[in-house]
């Protein structure tokens, strides 16, 4: 719709004005640092950060509904930098300029209900988000869209040129990363470091697709992680991990999203994420707070975060009930199929620390909290799913695997309705899949298949076929007759069709 066309009230709001001031916080000494350069730690204490609007208190002046309203009239704009996640701009990113918002399809990805079976088998109503349907097929793509588009406004201030980024990754942010950074080409160029064989092949050909230089590093994420930190320590490049907090402003829109597709209403809502370097859990908190604070919604929903045994630690440290006793260990992990969430050292674990306190204040009760599942649910439940209509991947699995776990412990009530997170697309992750059905699973993941859920391919090959066809090698006359008649006849005799009598 064309912005004369909106309604009197809502046109001085539709389209977003530059505003607010954004500064870096430091969650350790709070110090705050301008955003005029990138920066990923407190350059005093050493803490992670996050960004801030000084000037949030604005936002207050515009009542709950209008903001509504606004969100609500802005869905249909054809504006292509309102699109995806800066359709909440002034929560977002308000100093961002149009002009340099890249937009590659992310966001407002579809919440599908599951079907009469699967809310039965998992105890109650609950849906799917799917954020494998963004463009590089998970949910890193909200997150790069905002840090590439901050990038993008300080290219075009001139206060910084020939951008090298820069990512550690258990593969989806390093596809996200280069796909990104391969669209602002030649002003940024992409690095990204992979542990060797610890990615799927599906994601090590999405960067090498876009053209970065692609590393493969012996170890884990968290070895990764360590050596782009030393790079981003001694040279000049771009870190894109989530230690950037411009990430985690752009994984808010999930929060926004969900407020939106139901309504505003967060009452008897409960919100389910996996977490590795937790920086996803970090930003849904966060989105809602601002929502909440605002008015936008009514209520702070239920969160629950989800981690496999294999790789627990944010699981481990809240198991420790006195919150003056807890004590953050790092873990070492061992082989997941929740493989882009095995991490034993979470970058954003004192902002899980923070923002998980200030959500159970505001909430005035316990609404934040922690289970652990097996490798062997993880997998189960995502095939149920996908068995009845969905595209979970494994840390879908493992999302819905929480919940079974959260009811179980009595977390959630009868009338909670949940929307978890499935954070990448099933195709990613399909080599899990095939290991179950072909019961393949190396012994230290602890898989084995359940023959209920496991599926093959029937290669059909009627063995009194003299003559069948290959490629460049078609069959004629009877031969293809022959093979076209016997073959359907198997099939049919294979799944017990009935002839159509006349
Ligand atoms: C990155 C990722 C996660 C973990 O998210 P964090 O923000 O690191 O906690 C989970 N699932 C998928 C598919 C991911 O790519
Ligand atoms: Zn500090």
């Amino acid at each position: 719709m064309k912005t004369e066309n909106f309604p009197k009230e809502i046109r001085p709001y539709i389209i977003p004005k530059q505003k607010g001031q954004m500064v870096y916080r430091c969650l350790g000494c709070g110090l705050e640092y301008g955003i005029e350069k990138l920066l990923y730690t407190c350059p005093a204490c050493g803490q992670v950060l996050l960004i801030y609007d000084s000037h949030f208190d604005r936002l207050k002046d515009i009542p709950g509904t209008l903001w509504q309203q606004i969100f609500d009239y802005r869905k249909m704009l054809k504006i292509p930098a309102l699109k995806g996640i800066y359709l909440y701009h002034e929560f977002i990113g308000p100093v961002i300029p149009p002009e340099a918002v890249v937009w590659l399809g992310e966001g407002h990805t579809p919440v599908v209900e599951a079907n009469a079976f699967m809310q039965e088998k998992a105890g109650g109503k609950f849906y799917f988000k799917n954020d494998g349907q963004n463009p590089s097929a998970s949910f890193k793509d909200r997150g790069m869209a905002s840090a590439l588009s901050y990038i993008h406004f300080l290219v075009q201030s001139g206060l910084v040129s020939d951008v090298l980024a820069i990512c550690a990754s258990t593969g989806d942010t390093s596809a996200s990363a280069a796909l990104y950074a391969s669209y602002l080409k030649p002003h940024i160029k992409s690095a990204v470091l992979l542990p060797h064989k610890k990615v799927t092949p599906q994601q090590l050909s999405q960067p090498l697709g876009s053209g970065a230089s692609v590393f493969e590093i012996p170890g884990v994420f968290d070895d990764c992680m360590k050596v782009v930190e030393r790079l981003a320590e001694n040279y000049n490049v771009a870190l894109l991990n989530s230690k950037n907090a411009w990430r985690i402003l752009g994984q808010e829109s999930y929060s926004y999203e969900i407020a939106q597709d139901f309504e505003y209403d967060m009452e008897n809502k409960v919100i389910i994420v996996p977490i590795g370097n937790a920086g996803n859990i970090t930003a849904v908190m966060s989105g809602f707070l601002k929502f909440y604070e605002t008015g936008v919604i009514n209520a702070l929903p239920k969160i629950i975060g989800v981690q496999s045994e294999h790789a627990n630690p944010v699981y481990l440290y809240y198991q420790e009930t006195d919150a003056e006793k807890r004590k953050f260990v790092p873990v070492t992990v061992k082989p997941s199929v929740a493989q882009a969430a095995m991490i034993g050292n979470p970058v954003s674990m004192p902002r899980v620390i923070h923002l998980a306190d200030l959500y159970n204040q505001k909430s005035d009760r316990q609404n934040v909290f922690f289970v652990e599942v097996t490798e062997q649910a993880i997998m189960d439940w995502e095939l149920l799913a996908n068995h009845n209509g969905h595209i979970a991947c494994t840390h879908g699995g493992e999302s819905l695997a929480g919940l079974v776990e959260a009811r179980k412990q009595g977390i959630i009530d009868e009338k909670d309705v949940a929307i978890i997170d499935s954070t990448a697309h099933a195709l990613k992750f399909s080599g899990f899949q095939e290991m179950y059905f072909e019961n393949k699973f190396p012994a230290e993941f602890e898989v084995s298949p359940k023959p209920e859920l496991v599926n093959a391919p029937t290669l059909v090959r009627p063995d009194d076929l003299e003559k069948v066809p290959a490629p460049g090698k078609p069959l004629e006359g009877e031969d293809f007759e022959q093979f076209v008649r016997r073959t359907s006849e198997d099939i049919a005799n294979r799944l017990d069709l009935k002839a159509i009598s006349d």
